[in-house]
């Protein structure tokens, strides 16, 4: 089959149109060609190479499955050829007490599409059916295709792990991401007073156009503290959602009685002191995540479809484009979604 992959790690001109092996479907399996993928951070990590991990080449990137199901292994039973599926992005063993209560990220031996295993770039990919959803019908493809690995880790992010109810406040840091985006809107919708932060001026107003109720500069972490404490009278952020990872310290700093704080990603570095005096005394939960649960992913679309939540579509391109796409999200101005459509 046809994927765009690469054999060594480096710019996005190591990115190949290449050949390799139609994966066949194990007897709990499907098989899926798959016809729209999106980009990710994730996609841009790998390609320069991971610090510590050994990734076997050829390695074909990403993560967001969408497609048509091809054929189903011997032991399938909820899912029929022709079918329209998208997947959880994670799947572990199968077996252990994790896997089992349907929380595969959570086990040890875990994979990601485009990480671990080769991903959402070529034509076809195997994937248990277990973490199989059928695609929802009121999205377009592009939508489809922009909404597992985002929309579910937004929902873990605010639902799963955050507990948010309504009339709560969330601070979105880094909110130009698309997980940050879709937790604006997801935040919205459920009542919260959403906070978002971005470095960037011009996407301000992108975010105030979105739903963010206020919108920080992220630059100098004495005036952001100041200014969160002051939007909520003293009270702090019940909920605070950071993929920076290097200013853990910072949001204990904004966070109210009772917050939770969750951290899902290192962007701008993985160490961070804190106060741990103010941590314990306003009883501060501080969670991590790296992927969502298939529950999360339900959960998501499901609530995107019952209040019309759809993601910002930044622009899309056909997959021997990969690079370039690649390069456009490297490039920090896209606002949304960057879709990647497989040949027909
Ligand atoms: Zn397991």
């Amino acid at each position: 089959m046809k994927a765009m992959g690469f054999y060594e790690n480096g710019t996005s001109n190591v990115i190949k149109q290449i050949e390799i092996d139609t994966p066949v479907p194990a007897p709990d399996q499907i098989l899926i060609k798959l016809k729209m993928t999106s980009v990710n951070t994730l996609d841009l990590m790998v390609r320069r190479g991971v610090p510590g991990m050994n990734i076997p080449f050829p390695h074909v990137p990403g993560t967001d499955v969408y497609g048509t199901i091809e054929a189903v292994g011997s032991n399938v039973k909820k899912f029929y050829e022709g079918e329209k599926v998208i997947s959880n992005t994670v799947y572990g063993c199968g077996s252990c007490k994790y896997c089992i209560s349907g929380h595969e990220q959570l086990c040890p031996s875990w994979k990601c599409f485009g990480l671990h295993i080769n991903g959402s770039y070529g034509e076809f990919i195997t994937v248990p059916e277990r973490i199989v959803s059928k695609a929802p019908s009121n999205f377009t493809d592009e939508e489809i295709a922009a909404m597992p690995l985002h929309a579910s880790l937004a929902w873990r992010n605010i639902k799963g792990l955050g507990n948010a109810t309504e009339g709560e406040t969330i601070v979105v840091l880094g909110a130009t991401g698309n997980v940050g985006l879709f937790a604006i809107k997801f935040s919205k919708a459920l009542g919260l007073k959403t906070i978002a932060l971005t470095r960037s001026d011009e996407k301000m107003q992108k975010l105030r156009a979105i739903g963010a109720d206020f919108v920080i500069k992220q630059d100098n972490a004495t005036n952001i503290i100041k200014e969160v404490m002051e939007i909520t009278n003293g009270v702090g952020a019940d909920i605070i959602i950071n993929s920076m990872g290097n200013n853990l310290g910072d949001t204990v700093e904004m966070a109210a009685y009772n917050a939770r704080i969750i951290s899902f990603g290192v962007l701008a570095g993985a160490t961070s002191s804190l106060n741990v005096r103010r941590l314990y005394l306003r009883n501060i939960s501080i969670f991590g995540t790296h992927n969502a649960s298939k529950s999360d992913l339900d959960n998501s679309i499901e609530f995107a479809k019952k209040k019309n939540i759809k993601p910002i579509i930044y622009k899309s391109f056909d997959i021997g484009m990969a690079a370039q796409a690649q390069d456009l999200l490297e490039s920090s101005k896209a606002f949304g979604k960057i879709i990647l459509k497989h040949w027909r």
